[in-house]
Formats: structure tokens, C-alpha cells, sequence
């Protein structure tokens, strides 16, 4: 004998019912019991049916026709056409009672708990009277059985307590004396002592099966769901989920009763008793594996065997400055919980015994609240104890496993992988049985704290990155070629699966959780929304992925303003725009604090020389406890390209021109040419060094004439150069009467920065430092006299995004 049961998905269509009755037909046993939940979502239908009707409200009526039309069809696509009007009546007849049952709540306008039971009832008795039929008409012997015949309850309608004895026994003596080979049994449903109908909780199909088995004694439990097992954790919320091929009734028990669905809780135990084995599986792919339950799992080896989570939750805390003196509180506490049957999903007491907090369901929360001030009101008037704090749409997320008590270090991981997100926890406790590890946090995060403990305990090291890219210009473009064509390699090489999420430029943007198809990035975005940066914020706020980036390649400065509200999100930041880092130290300060404070990375190594690791080396050299003495260096690729063309053939004018267009300066040439933005780079490295300078303390030698100096915009800018060409020529002319070449170097020496143009002789470091090349000397404690030298391309889009992308590399390797 086997039982296997089917649930709601399972039987929702004519379609599913037949591969229901092959699996069915394959079941490899002399003897199939087959119990059944309603058609998928008819429990629902007809629990808001039914609240329609008791609010006096005629729509009921119209609900009740779909019920009903839902049930005809499939009847009528599953009979051959001879049979079907008998069944066809059948079931019209008994959904007559049904309507009947309705019509009493409208008028009543009231819906006890018992008729609502009765009502419910009609999901899973018309499912399996049907089911039943199909089957006989498809040539098995099958028998219809209502299991309100069989399983004995008490009065709690709603989740009435089976009576097992009584039960068991009506089991034994009707599967003895009857000899169909297959018989079909409504789930859900059962009667009480005064014959009224009862229901075991929702999802309680699963208790009626495993009932039926324990009392038969059958080989095997079958639960056919829609999923293929009992998997590490909801596959529905986290993509990366695997089934768990084997596990112990223990582990089982503990993941459902934290919000595992697919088995309902009480479930496990009768077949536990026995030992029999409980098989979960797939529906709609038979031939996957599914989950094994049995007594022992052969997979010791893994600590954490699944994660689960339980939404709808409220911590109430009971906390006083009396509550050390009073004794007994807790057990009076407890009692009066247990009095009004609300049952306590999780406790954490303070040793101190100075506060109880528990966590709850959210509707039993008011209750609750209501009957523990009243037991403490004395103790309340006198200002012993205070009342009772209530936060409520809390979750509980729950690390399960049979072995996790013989393993240090666990909780210190969960709690560091979800502090790292930003997911704040509320409260935390440790199952008595040690078999769970579980933290309250709010219900907006528990998509993100799912899917990033899992990733730390499942996915072998893949950790998903999740990018929102701000600014599509050359860098930005690039960049997100490059994220297109090394997809595979980061995942391959460095377990590391970077997305995509939000796209946005000055005028659009896009975003897409399940990350944006860089192929089409750019059509996309021209659909999306209208670009605003504080709506860009938000929707990362709202989408609230783990591992998440902002990914500036603006210039911009409202972009960067922003920059605090992301790391205080524990979003981290990677960008090329300089602003940030070289506006007052202060803010360069607060960034860092935050970076620091929220686990979340502030890099910004394309700062300086664009893709050169030049700030990585920086800061490796101040980690090491070396010390800067000074800095030499050729910062601006822009200059560097100005003055490599510039000769007395050409004119300055015509190779700023050319620098622009080919994308050497920033869109505004003038931050290049003025040393503003040399300024800002040597000041980026002076503060990496450990220095606290302001812009303002820089000395810039500027080379440039007054009135190019005070230009508004980039033609009275090109106007005055073209203006001032002899004054340029004068330049390129002295150096070239001392055969050195015009280099612009910016300088640190003693914390004290300068810029601006030097004649440098042949020979010299940066004499044939082409194009355009940076160049850093870093002159150190370790490195005195020969300086460890950083030198190649310093601008360019291409180089720039690989800067960036190096960055995000460091914040996936963290
Ligand atoms: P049925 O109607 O077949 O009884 P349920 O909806 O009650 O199915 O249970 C199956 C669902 O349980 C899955 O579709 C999935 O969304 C949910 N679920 C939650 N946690 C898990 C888990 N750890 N493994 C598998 N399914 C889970
Ligand atoms: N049909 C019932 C429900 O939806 C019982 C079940 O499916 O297990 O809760
Ligand atoms: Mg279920």
C-alpha cells in the first residue's frame, strides 16, 4: 500500500488530472490510496465567496458561478461524453447545497466557523468525487471514499485536533474490507463527535495523507506538489534553490514549521512514528528525484540544510523596571498565551529576566496585547512593568539542520552575511533543539536576506553582484560592453554572477530585477521612464537586491551628493566621477566613515589615471604600514596628450580641439587645461596618503591666460585659446631653448601639494612619457630613493570602464 496525495496545483486542470491518474496507474504498488486537495485556488475562492456573502453583498452569487463553471468544465473535458451527464448532476446537486449554504450567510449576514468549514468542505468533496470518477472511467477500479467517515475530530473548527485512536481504527477497518485497487479520498476535511464537518488547517491535505498512512502502515508517503522536492529554500523567491535529495524528518519538521509550504507542519509527525518514508515530488516533471524524508539523512556532511522564513509576524516585548522582582513572570506570561490559544512562534529572554520578547502571528497580535496588560494591569498601575510594545509586519527567517549544533561560527555568518546587506535584525533565537538558527527583520527584506544566506551557505561561493550603471556616455557604454562580453568569465573564474538591474543617463531610465539583457541595453532604455536621480534611488531602495552597486560614470554633482544616502543602504559605490573625493574633506571623510560603518565599499580608483591601479597601490602601501614622502607625478592624460602635440608647427588651439573629440578631455576642457582637475587627483592621493588637505590649500601654477581662465562655456573657452596662441607658442619656445620637453606635474612633498607646468629634461622619469600616459612616483619610506613607479594609459573610455570594472570586481571579492 502507498498513498499518494496531490495538492491543489496538482488538480487544478483536466490536463494535470490525467497525468495525475498516470502517475497514478505507476505507482508500483498493489494499492494506492489517493487523497486530493481541491482544484488549485477553489479553497481560496470559496473562503472570499463566502466572506462576499456574510458582508449581505449579492456579488456572491456571481462568485459562485465561477466555482461552479470551473468545476462542470473540467468534468465535461475529463468524461467521455456517455458518462457525463450522471456525474454532471451529481455534482450540480451538490453544488445546489453549496449555494444553499450561502444564500443562509447572506441573509444571516454571518459566517460561523462551522458553516465556514462546512462550506470549505465542498473544494476538496467535489475534487475527489470527480478525480474518482475519472479514474473509474479510465478503466482503474477505483472508490470514492469521504474521509469525514474516517478521521475524527474535536470542535476547533478551522484546525480541529484529530482524534488519532478513533481514527486510526475506522482506517484500519475500511481499507480492510475494501478491495478496490485504488481509492480516492478528499484531504483537508474530517467531522467531529456531534457529526459536524471539520477541517484539519489550511494546507491540511498533507496531515490527512500521512494519517491515512501511519494508520495503514503503508511503504511510502507521496506528496505531489508543484515543485520538485523540498528544496534549500522557497524556490519561488530564491531562483538559485536546489531540491534536497535526502533529509531527516527532524530537518523536514523544523523547515516547514518556519514557513516551508510545501509539507504542512504537522505532517511529519505520524509517519515519524512509524518511519515511514515520506517522498515529495513533482507533478509536472515525474522523472525528477524529489526530496526523501526518512529518520536519518545520509547527508551529514552539510550543517545548514535549508532556509526557511515565516512572513506575518509581530514581536511583542514585555519589559519593566519592576519585572526582576516579581516572581514567576514569565510563567504567567506564557499562561495567559496559552490560555488564549495563541501560539508562540519564537522567544528570546535577556538572561537578566529584565524583558520578555516574543514573536507572534500578526492577527493574534491585538488579542495578545489585550489579555497580557489585562493579567499584568496591577503590576502595570503600579509602574512595575510597562505596556506591552508591539512592532508588527516582521518576518522570521530560520537556518535549519540537524547538525548545526556541532558547529561553531554559524550564527556569527548569518549575521555578518545579513548585516553586510543592510537587513536590520530584530530580534534572534536558537531553537531549543539547536536544529535552527532564526532572526526576526522586517518583511521588506526578507526577499534580500533569503537570497543572500543562501548564497553564503549554498551556492559554493557564486556570489550575485547587482549593478545600477548612472550615465551612459563613452565610459559608461563601454563598461557596460564589457559587463556583456566577461559575463561568463567572472562566472567561471571568479564565482562571481554580475547583473545588471538599472540603467539611467541624463534622460531615461530602466530597470529590470531580473537583471537588463546587455545586448539590448540601449533600446531598453530609450523605453524606460523619465531619468530622475531621486526616483533612481528609491526603486533601488525598493528592489532592495543584495550585493547591490551604484556604478557612477557621471561627472556629475547632484549624482555624488547622493553617494551617503546609498553606503547608509550598505550599497556600495564605485565611480569615476572625482567630485566626491575632491570636494571638503569632510565629505571625503563621511564617505569613508559610512563605507566602513555599512560594509558597503566606496571606491573611485579611476580617480586617478583612469584604469591605472594607482590608488590600489596606495592604499596597499599605507596598509602596510609604509608612509608616503613624497609623490611625483603626470596626472592628467588630457595635458599630457595637449602638450605631446603641441609644437611650434602646430596651434595649441587645434590640439585641444583634437584632445576633445577623440576623447581625452572631460566634456568640459577647461577643468583639464585650467589644472583644476590635476588638482583634484593630487588631492584624492594626498587624503589616500593620510593627509587631510583641502583644494583650496593647493598651489596651481596655472598656465593659462586670465581671460581663457574666466570663460562661461566651451566656445568662448576655444575663443580665447585660439586668441592667446602666442602666448602658448612662448611656452613651447623656452622649454625648447633648454631641450626639455613641457610636462604638467603635480607634486606632494611634506603634506603640501602642488601643479602645474615644469621643463623636464631628457632622461627624466617623464620625459618620453607619451600620448596619454599617466605616470606616479611614489617616494616612500620603503621606497626612498628609487620610487615605485605606476605608469601607462591614463585616459580613454576603454580603460576607464576596465578601472571600474576592476572596482566592482573588489567590492564581489570583499
Ligand atoms: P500543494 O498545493 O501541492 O500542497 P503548496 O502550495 O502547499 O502545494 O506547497 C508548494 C509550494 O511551497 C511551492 O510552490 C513553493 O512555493 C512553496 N515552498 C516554500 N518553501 C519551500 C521549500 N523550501 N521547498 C519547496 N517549496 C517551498
Ligand atoms: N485545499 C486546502 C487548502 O487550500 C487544503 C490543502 O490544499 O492542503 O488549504
Ligand atoms: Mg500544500
Amino acid at each position: 500500500m502507498k498513498v499518494l496525495k496531490f495538492g491543489g496545483t496538482s488538480v487544478a486542470s483536466a490536463d494535470v488530472i490525467r497525468q495525475v491518474r498516470d502517475i497514478v496507474n505507476h505507482a508500483e504498488s498493489d494499492r494506492v490510496a489517493v487523497v486530493v486537495s481541491a482544484l488549485g485556488g477553489v479553497t481560496d475562492r470559496l473562503l472570499e465567496t463566502m466572506d462576499i456573502a456574510s458582508r449581505q453583498d449579492a456579488a456572491y452569487r456571481k462568485a459562485l458561478k465561477g466555482i461552479e463553471d470551473r468545476h462542470l468544465e473540467v468534468v465535461r473535458e475529463l468524461m467521455p461524453m456517455k458518462s457525463q451527464s450522471g456525474i454532471l448532476s451529481k455534482v450540480k446537486s451538490e453544488l445546489n447545497v453549496l449555494e444553499t449554504l450561502l444564500d443562509g450567510a447572506f441573509y444571516i449576514g454571518e459566517i460561523t466557523p462551522r458553516l465556514s468549514d462546512r462550506i470549505v468542505s465542498f473544494g476538496e468533496l467535489l475534487s475527489a468525487f470527480i478525480i474518482s470518477e475519472y479514474f473509474t472511467s479510465s478503466g482503474l477500479t477505483a472508490e470514492f471514499k469521504d474521509s469525514r467517515e474516517l478521521l475524527l475530530t474535536d470542535q476547533n473548527h478551522g484546525k480541529a485536533a484529530v482524534d488519532f485512536k478513533e481514527s486510526n481504527k475506522r482506517i484500519r477497518e475500511y481499507f480492510e474490507q475494501e478491495k478496490a485497487a485504488v481509492v480516492v479520498l478528499p484531504g483537508f476535511i474530517a467531522s467531529s463527535e456531534d457529526g459536524n464537518v471539520t477541517t484539519l488547517g489550511r494546507g491540511g491535505s498533507d496531515f490527512t495523507a500521512s494519517i491515512i498512512a501511519a494508520a495503514l502502515e503503508a511503504e511510502e508517503l507521496q506528496i505531489w506538489t508543484d515543485v520538485s522536492g523540498m528544496y534549500t529554500a522557497n524556490p519561488k523567491i530564491v531562483k538559485q534553490a536546489k531540491p534536497i535529495a535526502h533529509i531527516s524528518y527532524e530537518e523536514a519538521m523544523e523547515l516547514s514549521h518556519f514557513g516551508a509550504k510545501v509539507l504542512y507542519p504537522p505532517t511529519v509527525q505520524p509517519v515519524l512514528a512509524k518511519g515511514l518514508p515520506i517522498l515529495i515530488k513533482n507533478t509536472f516533471e515525474p522523472d525528477a528525484p524529489g526530496t526523501l524524508i526518512t529518520r536519518k539523512s545520509p547527508e551529514e556532511g552539510r550543517t545548514v540544510r535549508g532556509i526557511s522564513y515565516i512572513p506575518g509576524i509581530s514581536l511583542l516585548s514585555l519589559e519593566g523596571p519592576g519585572m526582576i522582582g516579581i516572581p514567576g513572570i514569565s510563567k504567567r506570561f506564557f499562561e495567559v498565551l496559552s490560555m488564549a490559544n495563541i501560539s508562540v512562534v519564537l522567544i528570546t529572554q535577556a538572561s537578566s529576566e529584565h524583558s520578555i520578547c516574543i514573536g507572534i502571528a500578526d492577527e493574534d497580535a491585538p488579542r495578545a496585547i489585550r489579555e497580557i496588560d489585562k493579567a499584568f494591569s496591577y503590576e502595570r498601575s503600579q509602574g512595575k512593568i510597562k505596556p506591552v510594545a508591539h512592532e508588527k509586519d516582521l518576518a522570521i527567517i530560520a537556518l535549519v539542520g540537524d547538525q548545526m549544533k556541532n558547529h561553531q561560527g554559524l550564527s556569527g555568518r548569518m549575521f555578518s552575511t545579513l548585516g553586510k546587506n543592510n537587513v536590520n535584525i530584530r530580534a534572534i533565537a536558537q531553537g531549543a533543539s539547536e536544529r535552527n538558527i532564526s532572526a526576526v527583520i522586517r518583511k521588506e527584506d526578507v526577499k534580500k536576506a533569503l537570497n543572500t544566506l543562501h548564497e553564503t551557505f549554498f551556492e559554493e561561493n557564486i556570489k550575485q553582484l547587482n549593478l545600477f550603471v548612472l550615465g551612459t556616455g563613452n565610459v559608461g557604454a563601454k563598461l557596460l560592453e564589457q559587463l556583456r562580453k566577461q559575463k561568463k568569465y567572472l562566472k567561471d573564474h571568479l564565482r562571481l554572477n554580475v547583473r545588471v538591474l538599472g540603467i539611467s543617463n541624463s534622460r531615461k531610465m530602466y530597470f529590470d530585477e531580473q537583471g537588463i539583457p546587455l545586448q539590448q541595453w540601449s533600446d531598453l532604455l530609450q523605453k524606460g521612464l523619465k531619468a530622475d536621480p531621486k526616483e533612481f534611488f528609491k526603486t533601488i531602495q525598493h528592489i532592495n537586491a543584495r550585493n547591490s552597486i551604484l556604478v557612477d560614470n557621471t561627472a556629475s554633482e547632484k549624482v555624488a551628493e547622493r553617494y551617503p544616502q546609498y553606503l547608509r543602504e550598505s550599497i556600495s559605490v564605485v565611480t569615476c566621477n572625482k567630485i566626491a573625493c575632491s570636494s571638503a574633506y569632510r565629505n571625503y571623510k563621511q564617505l569613508k566613515d559610512l563605507a566602513s560603518q555599512y560594509r558597503a565599499p566606496f571606491l573611485f580608483e579611476t580617480n586617478v589615471g583612469a584604469g591605472l591601479p594607482i590608488i590600489d597601490t596606495l592604499k596597499n602601501l599605507v596598509a602596510s604600514g609604509d608612509e608616503v614622502r613624497e609623490i611625483k607625478a603626470v596626472l592628467s592624460g588630457s595635458l599630457n596628450f595637449v602638450f605631446d602635440h603641441f609644437n611650434e608647427d602646430t596651434s595649441f588651439h587645434d590640439v585641444v580641439r583634437q584632445a576633445q573629440e577623440e576623447g581625452y578631455t572631460e566634456p568640459d576642457p577647461k577643468i583639464d587645461l585650467s589644472g583644476i582637475d590635476v588638482m583634484r587627483k593630487i588631492l584624492i592621493l594626498a587624503r589616500e596618503s593620510g593627509f587631510q588637505l583641502e583644494l583650496s590649500e593647493i598651489e596651481n601654477r596655472s598656465f593659462l591666460p586670465e581671460e581663457a581662465l574666466k570663460t562661461r562655456d566651451n566656445d568662448s573657452f576655444f575663443a580665447a585659446l585660439k586668441k592667446h596662441e602666442s602666448s602658448f607658442q612662448k611656452l613651447v619656445k623656452a622649454a625648447k631653448a633648454k631641450k626639455c620637453k613641457l610636462k604638467f606635474v603635480a607634486s606632494l612633498k611634506d603634506g603640501k601639494a602642488s601643479v602645474g607646468l615644469q621643463h623636464i629634461p631628457a632622461g627624466h622619469d617623464f620625459y618620453s612619457l607619451a600620448g596619454s600616459d599617466n605616470i606616479v612616483l611614489f617616494y616612500t619610506k620603503r621606497y626612498p630613493k628609487q620610487p615605485l613607479i605606476v605608469k601607462g594609459a591614463g585616459a580613454g573610455a576603454d580603460v576607464t570602464a576596465s578601472g571600474i570594472f576592476a572596482d566592482i570586481i573588489r567590492v564581489g571579492t570583499y
